[in-house]
This record gives structure tokens, sequence and C-alpha cells, in this order.
């Protein structure tokens, strides 16, 4: 009996050690399994093949029989070059190398007809294919059989030793025989007949050498389930384990400070969404088991508040809290905040950034310690080692994209029991990613923005539009009003993005001159205190126009600002415009969002703005997104593990992430343990996997 699992590559025949150093190195195959998972990228249907003379240039890859005739080695400087010409019954067309010039030469025989595939390209009035790949008709007797012949992605150091995507597949099919009747089963064979899905070693003999396109799809489809199936396996089995076997505070009384603040201090009443979700955690809170909640909302949905509610009972639990905010900015306005709302309770409130004087620093520091402080405000300037709490109950998390995981768990080691979490996120995430990305976090939604809020009415503009822009700016500065300028910053280009932003600003002051006009500026090349003062000036209401990068993207609050104007707004994703647009309309007055964009949009870019132009619900733009633009460009996914699915698309196989996530969900409920027989490999699978980084790493 072979263990696919832990045998070397080496081993296989053919493959020896230098080999197996390369495809070590080059593509991370070690074992017999790491090969019979080494996909390959298409395959040639070698069953058809194109005549010569219909061989089209906009192909991208064509399969083509014929004869070698007319070899040519031609010289050019140091270069040296071999063309060839490949004639069948229809036309010819011209094969072309620029290495290995002498042994082709050497190996190619005029009288045998051969297999010939490659991209093919036009160069001059000739049809080529540089570096074809090659193989006389009547050879290879043991891949001959395949119709469907598997193309491998090689490298060009592994092509430089011969180790190709014919060697490969060669390799491939010695492989298959020798493992035959030893590839063990992953999933539960219930599951299997229940999606009639093939067995694994049915589907990897069908992904390498389908005898049909049937085939070959049905092998990928039980690939893809396999892959999101156990994704969702870990997450969905990390967050079973936390509500089941992990230790949490339990806040049992909802005590004075809470009740003091809920009658005396909140000027409004709660939306229902805001009951609701406050309801769950809670739950969450009672429970003895660790919080790990992911608290997703609209910007201006209330979440800060709700954050607030839920401080305050651990409070009147004894314990302190801490709020992480990405930038000193948002730290210092939900400081700010925090302040007002709180003013008039005995309720110590701090907060601690990277900027603070260092005496002011220790002082803080110590006062924590001591457990003088009741809830601690900040940047990452709070998982530094040196800050310790007294007893951290509770731990708020703003914007969690911003955080990486590791950051957040850092937090763990400053309390015994392990706090509970609340991660905020105005970002909406559409339905089938949240699923894949927070599968291991409980999920709780306001769904609703306080009442009284005018929808924003949303512009799409050009620079013919100029002038009517600045001319309503005018009018609302007039009505007393507050006016953001926003200019795109990405991060490859940062100086040509910071002279956007200043020819803007310019050309602004021109048509907004002082003294009837004040100014405001903030971007990322800036002192914090430079920042901080301009944001002032504005908040203050002293500057009417706040011209800026994306900095303010986040959670900034002037309720007086009423007109977001967007420049080059086709460079932001929407969900950020939607973040940004979401900075006015915070007060009573009817507000404006202005989409300037250059005039010839791109199909996709029409409907970009199309969308911010007639939704303002986040969910539906966030979807709006993934599907035009893919996941990729969806704000704080990029570390996410998400975009690393080797198989499965996020968007396109949204069934399959359904299927997957319930069928999980379904096991989970019935066998937690997973100590059914049915669900031992399943148990095997995550026993492997927790000898890694252990289970609690998220969050
Ligand atoms: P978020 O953090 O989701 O962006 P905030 O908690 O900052 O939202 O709330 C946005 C604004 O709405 C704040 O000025 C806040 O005081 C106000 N607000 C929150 N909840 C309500 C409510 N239920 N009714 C009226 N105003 C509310
Ligand atoms: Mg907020």
């Amino acid at each position: 009996m072979i263990d696919i699992s832990t045998t070397s590559i080496e081993f296989l025949k053919g493959v020896g050690p230098a080999r197996a150093l390369l495809l070590q190195k080059e593509l991370g195959i070690y074992t017999y399994e790491d090969m019979l998972m080494y996909f390959p990228f298409r395959h040639l249907d070698r069953s058809s093949h194109t005549p010569i003379a219909q061989v089209s240039t906009s192909d991208p890859y064509v399969v083509v029989r014929g004869y070698v005739s007319n070899m040519q080695t031609v010289t050019s400087g140091r270069n040296v070059r071999l063309t060839a010409q490949l004639h069948d019954a229809t036309g010819v067309m011209e094969l072309v190398w620029f290495q290995g010039v002498k042994w082709i030469r050497e190996s190619l025989k005029p009288n045998l007809e051969y297999i010939v595939m490659g991209k093919p390209a036009r160069y001059g009035s000739v049809v080529q294919i540089a570096h074809p790949d090659m193989e006389p008709v009547s050879m290879n007797a043991e891949v001959e059989n395949h119709a469907f012949l598997p193309v491998y992605s090689s490298t060009e150091k592994l092509k430089a030793k011969g180790i190709n995507s014919k060697l490969v597949s060669k390799l491939m099919d010695t492989l298959l025989r020798l493992v035959e009747g030893q590839i063990p089963e992953t999933l539960p064979p219930g599951l299997l007949s229940h999606f009639r899905l093939p067995s694994r070693a049915e589907a990897i003999r069908m992904m390498h050498f389908p005898t049909s396109h049937d085939e070959a799809f049905r092998a990928m489809q039980r690939f893809k389930f396999e892959e999101l199936f156990f994704l969702q396996l870990d997450y969905q089995h990390a967050r079973v384990m936390r509500q089941q076997l992990s230790v949490g505070r339990i806040f049992g009384v909802v005590g004075e400070k809470f009740n003091e603040f809920y009658s005396q201090h909140l000027p409004f009443s709660l939306t229902g969404a805001q009951k609701r979700v406050i309801k769950e955690i809670r739950a969450d809170m009672r429970s003895g088991h660790q919080m790990n909640r992911l608290l997703q909302g609209d910007v201006g949905s209330g979440k800060t508040l709700v954050s607030l509610l839920c401080i305050l009972i651990a409070l009147d639990n004894g314990c302190q809290s801490c709020l992480m905010a990405p930038t000193e900015i948002l730290a210092s306005q939900h400081y700010a905040s925090f302040c007002r709302m709180l003013d008039g309770m005995d309720v110590h409130v701090a907060l601690l950034t990277g900027s603070l004087k260092t005496a002011e620093k220790k002082r803080i520091k110590r006062q924590l310690a001591e457990g003088e402080i009741d809830i601690l405000i900040g940047t990452h300037a709070l998982i530094e080692d040196d800050v310790v709490f007294k007893d951290l109950g509770f731990v708020v998390i703003d914007e969690q994209h911003r955080f990486g995981v590791e950051q957040r768990s850092k937090l763990w080691t400053k309390s015994s029991v392990p706090p509970h979490v609340l991660v905020m996120t105005a970002t909406p995430i559409p339905r089938t990613l949240a699923m894949t990305l927070y599968g291991d976090l409980d999920c709780s939604v306001i769904d609703e923005l306080p009442p009284g809020r005018r929808p924003i009415q949303t512009i799409h503009g050009t620079d013919a539009d100029r002038l009517r822009l600045f001319a309503f700016m005018k009018q609302q500065i007039a009505l007393g009003r507050q006016v953001y300028v926003v200019y795109p910053l990405i991060n490859e280009s940062e100086k040509l993005d910071l002279k956007d932003l200043m020819d803007g600003y310019e050309s602004i002051s021109r048509d907004f001159p002082m003294p009837d006009y004040q100014l405001a500026i903030v971007h990322g090349q800036m002192s914090a205190e430079a920042k901080a003062y301009e944001m002032e000036r504005f908040k203050s209401g002293v500057a009417q126009i706040m011209v800026s990068t994306t900095v303010i993207e986040v959670g900034v609050d002037v309720p007086n600002a009423t007109v977001m104007v967007i420049e080059n707004a086709e460079r932001f994703g929407l969900s950020q415009l939607h973040q940004l647009r979401g900075r006015v309309g915070r007060g009573g007055e009817q507000s404006y969002c202005v989409l300037m964009t250059k005039a010839d949009l791109s199909h996709t870019g029409k409907e970009r703005i199309r969308t911010m132009v007639n939704s303002s619900d986040g969910f539906k733009i966030a979807e709006a997104d993934l599907r035009l633009r893919g996941p990729g460009d969806i704000q704080g996914l990029q570390q996410s593990g998400v975009l690393d699915l080797k198989l499965a698309d996020i968007v396109d196989d949204e069934p399959i992430v359904k299927a997957a996530r319930d069928v999980v969900a379904r096991i989970l409920e019935a066998d937690p343990q997973l100590l059914q027989p049915e669900n031992r490999p399943l148990n095997l699978y995550i026993k492997k996997k927790r000898k890694g980084p252990s289970w609690d790493r998220i969050s």
C-alpha cells in the first residue's frame, strides 16, 4: 500500500533526486498527492485538430497536424533561430525556435506526421507558432490513448531542464497507474451520492485524462466543492468549538451605567435593528463563551452607538473595554463623541495614540493598569505589549478590514479570560463573500437607518459640468453648508495622486478666493497634527470646503456637510464611493453626491456610475461591485485568503459556495465533534489542520 500523502515524488519512475528538487522548488510538489493535485490548466482535444488553412491568430491555442520541411537556421548577431515550415493538405505555416536550436534541428524528422500545439501569432504575412509543443502522431504509446491531452503550466526553469507539459503528463500517467486503487476519499460517502460527485480517485483521473468534456467538467465541480467545503469546515468548526468550548466572561447584569445612559443621555430612541443587534450581543455575553461577532451596517446606521451601549454593559459587570480604530483621526473622533455622549456620567474614557507625548502615554498606561480607566480608545498603539489592562472584558474593533488577523489576536493575550469581541464594519460585504470570509464569526446586521434621514441625491458630472458644479457649491455654501472634494489615492502612484490633489486645490482656490471662502486640505503626506488642525478648521465651520484624499473615508462626522464631490470617481471601487457618499446626509438637510468622471467611460465604467446614481443600498452596491469588477477590488479582501482559492471562483461558483456552507452547517449540527464513522475523514482533516496554527487564530 502506498501512502500518497507522504511518499516523496523522488521515487516516481522518471523523476529522481534532481528533478524532485526542481518540482519542489518550482511547483511546490513534494509528494505523490501534491503531484496528483497538480491539475492541468486546460486540455487539448487531440481527436480534433484545426486544418492549417483555418488557423486564426485570434485563437489562444491551436492543435494542428502536419509534416515539417524547409528547416533553416538563421543567425543575426549573437542570436540564432530555427525556422521550419509545417504543412498539411490545406496549407502551410511556420514554426520558430529561439532556444535549443541545435537539438531541435537534429530531432525533427521530415517524414513523420506531428501533432503541433501552441499559440499562433502573425509575423509579417506568415502565421507562426513559437516554441510549439510537438509530438509525432505515432509516438507516446502510453499517453496516446488519451483523447484529451492535459496541458500543465510550467516555468522557464523547468522547461530549461526538459520538464515541460508533455513530460509532466507522462509522469502523471505513470503515477496514476501506480497508485490505482490507493487514493483515499476525503469527503463523506453520503455527500458524494447526495451531490452526485465522482469519488476522489475518479475525479483525479478525470482532471488529468478525461475521456469527454463532461468528465472534465464533473471532476472540476467535485474539486471546487471540495475546496469550498473544507474552507467552510475550517471556519464553521472553529466557530462551533468556540461556542461550545471557549470560556468567556459572563456579563449577567444590565446595570446602573447602562440604565443611566439609556434613560438620561440617549437623545433618541433606538431603531428596531439596533435593538435586535443589542439583544444578540447580550445573549452572547451571557452564554459563558467568548463572543466573536461581526457587526455590519451601512455608514450612519448607528453601529458606534450600539458599541457604546455594549461597553456600558461590560462596565456594569466590572470590566474595562477598548475600542480600536484604524486611524488617529477616527480614534480621536470616537473619543470626542464618546466623551460627548457620556458627558455628566462617571465613566473614565481615555485616548491612546502614537502621537501622544511620552509622559502622557505613561500616565494613561498606569491608570489603565490600575483600573482607573474604563474605556480606552486608540489606534494600533493599543496592541503594544506594554499596554496592560487591569481587567479587559470587551473589545470593539472598528473597520475591521484594516486590521490584520494577527493584530487582532494580539488583543487576546491582554486578558486571562479572552475578552468578548465585536468587529464593526461599514463595508457591506456581499452575502456570498460574507459566508466565505466570516464563516467563523457570528454576524449581526443593522439594516435600517435612523429615521428622518433624507436620501442623498447622486449626480454624475464631467469636466463640461465644472462651472455648474462650482456654482452649485457656492449656492450650498451660501446656505451655510459645507462641501467635501475628494481625490483618489492609489498607492502605486502616490506622487501623481498628490499632484492631482494639489492641482485641484489650486483651481478651487481660484474660484473660491479668500476671504470669502476658506479651504481646508488633508492628505496622507501630512503630519498627524497638521491633519488634525485642518480637520478641526472644517469641523468647526471655519473652512467651508475640505479638499482631501480618501483619508476622510473612514468615519468622519460633520453633519453640516451636504455636498460630496468625488473627482476621478471611475477610479474608486463602488463600495468606497458608497462609503464616501455616507459622509454627507448626516444632518437633516438634503445632501448631494457629485461623481466627476472623464467623459469617455468604458461600458463597465458607465454601469458602475449608474449603479451609484440609482442605488443607496450598500449591500446592493457591493453585489454590483463584485459582479462588475470581481472580488479583487472589494476593499479589505486582499488579505482575506478568498482570493487564494485555487479552483473555485467566489462569484461564478456562488451555488457551490452555498451548497458547501449549508451542508457543513448540517453536518456540524448533527455531529459537532465529528465522531460519527461517516465523518471520519473530516475529523482527520481537522486534526491535521489544527496541529498547525491554533484554531482561535481569527479575530
Ligand atoms: P455608524 O457608526 O454606523 O456610522 P453612528 O453610530 O456613528 O453610525 O451614528 C451616526 C449618527 O446617527 C450619529 O450622529 C448618531 O448619534 C446618530 N444615531 C445613531 N442611532 C440613532 C437613532 N436610533 N436615532 C437617531 N439618530 C441616531
Ligand atoms: Mg462609525
